[in-house]
């Protein structure tokens, strides 16, 4: 097993491969997928478990032990309890998350669990059913919730809540969203809200940043902070001085970017590899194997690929240009 074998031109070591599996959701949060007259990649157009496999088993052989599994909406494609298992075989692969919308996790948790899962991230971007349907444009807060509790009872340790924060929307529960925390000992996750909408509609007004959803816990809660488990942990990491249950972490890659740490590469549903949420290139992966490259000829053009992921992001300057990609098209 070779650490360490991919980096990038700033010294940063790749170890963690997100792999969204699909792009298609059962809900249509509107800063992520239109509501109609959406264009699914055809099933042919997808990865299949095989090549997903074989992209994750060479990425191990070059040191990434992390895999999270994204989507669009991961627990829509079938059998996906499959993929895990066979994920959770390959040597070197040391963490198996999964981030979802919760919608089916109530019936799922345990199997997902005994496939070999180690985490869990779900995301919730409201506690209020009305707010809950207008950001999803479905009735589903009542089975999100349901689908937390029954992660925790299947035994996954705390799992992460993700709440994308829009000013005017949701960004008055954030206090709210904390005492969940307190009440189920999730670790809440809070992100400022990113352009990679679909509609190209982001407005940096509707953005509340880190610090000013810090200051909105503060109000109501004394927290401590704590140090991130990795240097290319994305999340500002605070839990509660009384020692109540439950954790907060600030995600701000807007306000306080994280890229000159980031360990990160994705893998689309469509097969190609992202060097960065906002590149506007992608790699093509899926043609070189469907060719017939073998796995050395796969593993050199990973390492090639990572040798051009930039910098980091360029929201904060003058010629920033959304990626024509969006979020449910990425995996997050
Ligand atoms: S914006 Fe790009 S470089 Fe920055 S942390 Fe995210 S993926 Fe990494």
């Amino acid at each position: 097993m070779s650490e360490g074998m991919l980096k990038d031109k700033f010294a940063r070591t790749i170890r963690d491969l997100r792999i969204s599996v699909t792009d298609r959701c059962n809900f249509r949060c509107f800063y992520c997928i239109p509501d109609e007259d959406i264009v699914w990649k055809r099933k042919q157009e997808l990865l299949t478990y095989e090549e997903i496999i074989l992209v994750a088993k060479i990425g191990a052989g070059l040191g990434v032990h992390k895999l999270r599994l994204t989507g669009g909406e991961p627990l829509v494609r079938r059998d996906i309890e499959y993929l895990i298992e066979e994920l959770a075989k390959i040597p070197g692969v040391s963490d198996l998350a999964l981030t979802t919308n919760s919608f089916e996790l109530k019936d799922r948790a345990i199997a997902l669990r005994s496939a070999g899962l180690t985490r869990l991230t779900i995301s919730c971007d409201s506690l209020n059913a009305d707010t809950f349907k207008t950001i999803t444009r479905r009735d589903g807060l009542q089975e999100v919730l349901d689908g937390i509790e029954a992660a925790v009872k299947a035994g996954f340790p705390a799992p992460k809540v993700n709440c994308v924060v829009i000013r005017g929307l949701n960004d008055g529960e954030v206090a709210d969203f904390a005492d969940f925390s307190r009440a189920t000992g999730v670790r809440m996750r809070f992100i400022e809200y990113m352009p990679l909408d679909n509609g190209h509609q982001w407005d940096r007004s509707l953005l509340v940043g880190g610090r000013e959803i810090l200051q909105k816990i503060k109000e109501r809660h004394e927290i401590t902070p704590i140090s991130r488990d990795t240097p290319s942990e994305t999340a500002l990491r605070y839990v509660f001085a009384d020692g109540a249950p439950g954790e907060i972490g600030i995600i701000a890659p807007v306000t306080m970017p994280f890229c000159g740490a980031c360990s990160r590469l994705r893998l689309t549903a469509d097969g190609n590899l992202r060097t960065c949420l906002f590149s506007m290139v992608d790699h093509n992966i899926k043609d070189r194997i469907r060719r017939g490259d073998d796995e050395e000829l796969i593993r050199q053009f990973m390492i090639e690929t990572v040798l051009k992921k930039e910098e980091g992001h360029r929201i904060n300057e003058s010629d920033f240009v959304q990626p024509p990609r969006t979020m449910s098209f990425i995996g997050g």
